[in-house]
């Protein structure tokens, strides 16, 4: 397969590169095998969900449509949605914007020295107003930053600055599943010579044999992991630290004894530790896959066929004769995520929420409720915001909004 990127850093990884800039010659290094690992190879059913619905909103057609099921179709609705919803709230401060604009979709754009690139999956460009937005699609259920956060937008928004001359460009993440499913922020011409500027310096400092290797948040999401001297030696810290620091009764960690500072940095590291590890782990099976005595001490158990059954109506079909329709729904699981989807796909005259509270009244006392305990989660307000930061918008579009696809 050929690498559009052509080696270089790319805008969906210049984040982590910003925040790490060894990582790069790092990640060139890597066995073919590994270099595409990362969040996609975390979470493979959603690389396939992800790739079909950029696939549809690329080309659209009824048969890719169809092909998506109601949850692929909700998205796809979700990015049209809230795409024209982008492009209105823009052109209600900008008369006449995009009026005349040309739509690219799924472009590839490199800045005029060709040392960096950036996929947009769609820009709309309005040359006589010399105004441009891009917009990125999230499908998945691991939410990004917001527009104004986040660093693969502010190189999109660059790139199509540079690509067209452009002096304005707004530059928005579409991610259906999260509270704030389109944030937007404006980058003027100022703001795009800064961060142009910023981002050339960064293509020299990664050129550099000692660019140093920073462990963040971001060492999840890298090919590298598994190779990283610099992550791997701050796990092994992490766990040599907790056991000789503060040794419980078995010589382990006693977490009660540490101090809040001590706690919020250990979960800090332990995040990226457990990436290792993970990525380790993963690096352990493949070697024993190609070779059972390749890791002393550790073999693969043999694989097990796993049954399930794929289509329940069909299941159902045949063996009702032979069992009640109660001892069946009592084998059956049934998800209110997935039984809402459904609703909707079956009503789509009405809003998701609209369904959604329909449904529920109907179910009534077929549901029944229990209590998650809360998971741990950052505080956003305690993230350093990317310099500058400019002016971001947010909405929630939920109105139905023309269909320009
Ligand atoms: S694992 Fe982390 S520290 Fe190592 S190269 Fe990747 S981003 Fe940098």
């Amino acid at each position: 397969m050929t690498d559009e990127r052509q080696g270089r850093p790319s805008a969906s990884s210049m984040g982590r590169v910003f925040q790490c800039p060894g990582s790069w010659r790092l990640c060139r290094q890597l066995p073919v095998a590994d270099k595409d690992s990362g969040v996609a190879a975390d979470d493979p059913d959603y690389l396939v969900f992800g790739n079909a619905c950029h696939d549809y909103m690329d080309r659209p057609t009824d048969a890719k449509y169809q092909a998506l099921g109601s949850e692929g179709q909700w998205m796809v609705d979700k990015f049209s949605d809230h795409f024209r919803g982008a492009i209105n709230l823009i052109a209600s401060g900008i008369p006449g914007a995009f009026e005349k604009g040309g739509i690219h979709k799924e472009i590839r754009l490199w800045n005029p020295d060709r040392t960096y690139s950036g996929q947009a999956d769609i820009a709309v460009v309005d040359q006589a107003l010399s105004l441009g937005a891009v917009f990125d699609y999230k499908s998945g259920r691991a939410l990004v930053d917001n527009a104004d956060q986040n660093y693969q937008l502010r190189v999109l928004a660059v790139l199509l600055a540079s690509n067209h001359s452009l002096k304005t460009v707004f530059a928005g993440i579409i991610q259906p599943r999260s509270a704030t499913p389109l944030t937007i922020v404006r980058y003027d011409e100022g703001d795009l010579q800064e961060a142009a500027s910023e981002l050339d310096e960064l293509m020299l400092a990664i050129e550099d044999p000692n660019a140093p290797l920073i462990p963040g948040d971001h060492c999840v999401f890298c090919p590298a992991k598994a190779h990283c001297p610099a992550l791997g030696g701050e796990s092994v810290a992490l766990v040599v630290d907790s056991g000789s620091v503060h040794p419980g009764s078995d010589g382990a960690m006693e977490a009660v004894s540490l101090q809040p500072e001590q706690l919020a940095a250990i979960m800090l590291m332990a995040k990226r530790g457990r990436a290792f590890l993970d990525a380790v782990e993963e690096r352990v099976k493949s070697m024993l896959r190609a070779d059972p005595g390749s890791v002393p001490g550790w073999e693969l158990s043999p694989d097990t066929e796993v049954s399930s059954i794929g289509d329940a109506a069909k299941a159902y079909e045949v063996i009702s004769d032979v069992l009640e329709p109660e001892a069946f729904a009592r084998a059956c699981k049934v998800t209110l995520s997935k039984l809402e989807d459904e609703f909707h796909a079956a009503h789509p005259d009405h809003t998701k929420s609209e369904n959604k509270k329909a449904l529920r009244a109907l179910l009534g006392p077929a549901i029944t409720k229990s209590t998650r305990s809360g998971s741990l989660k950052r505080k956003t307000d305690e993230i350093p915001a990317l310099p500058p930061t400019p002016v971001a918008i947010e909405t929630k579009s939920e109105e139905p909004l023309p269909d320009l696809r």
